[in-house]
């Protein structure tokens, strides 16, 4: 069993259904919502759902941004997804003139000035090139989970609320649930989760969290 893994993987009594209602959820999008794209940021959840796109050998590429600001762990990871990975794994980075632009008039560490600059830097580094990673496609899957935050408490399996369809395949999977199945399907997981890192971002920008702090705790802290 990972560090992570024994730490937190207690599956939830009824893990079969949501596992059997996630593989469901993940065939069913594959076969209506095309084209459809996983976005991962090689966090626990995204992991697990690859690997159940894997699995089923669904047709559903997956994108990663690069922020240029990653963990080396992550940017490991991601060498090791694209090589293993049965889907195609396309990585999409902020524009270099952009990037040039802004560090030369703000600095390395923009984020820590101001949230304007934090913002900024988002917009340069996320905002934009999400955009174009979603251009043209009509759906897309998403790691998000109604336990990790009170905003997401409502997370439903398919959100219809904008014009691209969002898929949530593990909306009602807890965090015991994803270790479980990261477990015992020997998924490749950053070995940041070892270091109680829950939310995995740009380095700058993440630290690790103390056990019973919210998950989303280790995220912009300052
Ligand atoms: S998370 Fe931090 S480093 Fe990453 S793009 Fe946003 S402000 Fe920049």
């Amino acid at each position: 069993m990972s560090a992570a893994g024994d730490l937190h993987a207690r599956p939830s009594k009824d893990f079969e259904a949501k596992l059997a209602q996630t593989r469901a959820l993940l065939v069913r999008a594959a076969a209506e919502f095309q084209p459809l794209t996983q976005a991962s940021s090689l966090g626990a959840e995204d992991v697990a759902i690859t690997h159940l796109i894997n699995s089923l050998q669904l047709d559903i590429p997956i994108f990663v941004l690069e922020t240029g600001m990653l963990h080396p762990q992550t940017l490991e990871l991601l060498e090791r997804t694209q090589a293993n990975s049965r889907a195609p794994v396309k990585v999409y980075r902020p524009l270099e003139e952009s990037v040039i632009r802004f560090v030369a008039r703000e600095g390395n560490e923009p984020m820590y000035k101001s949230i304007e600059l934090r913002k900024a830097c988002c917009h340069i580094r996320k905002v934009e090139p999400l955009e174009r990673a979603l251009a043209g496609q009509k759906a897309w899957i998403t790691g998000l989970r109604r336990e990790q935050s009170n905003a997401r408490a409502e997370v439903p399996l398919i959100d219809t609320s904008e014009a691209r369809t969002k898929i949530n395949p593990l909306a009602d999977w807890t965090w015991g649930d994803v270790w479980h199945y990261i477990d015992a399907n020997d998924v490749d997981y950053n070995p940041l989760h070892d270091e109680f890192f829950p939310s995995i971002g740009c380095a700058p920008c993440t630290r690790a969290i103390s056990l019973g702090e919210d998950f989303r705790a280790g995220r912009w802290w300052w």
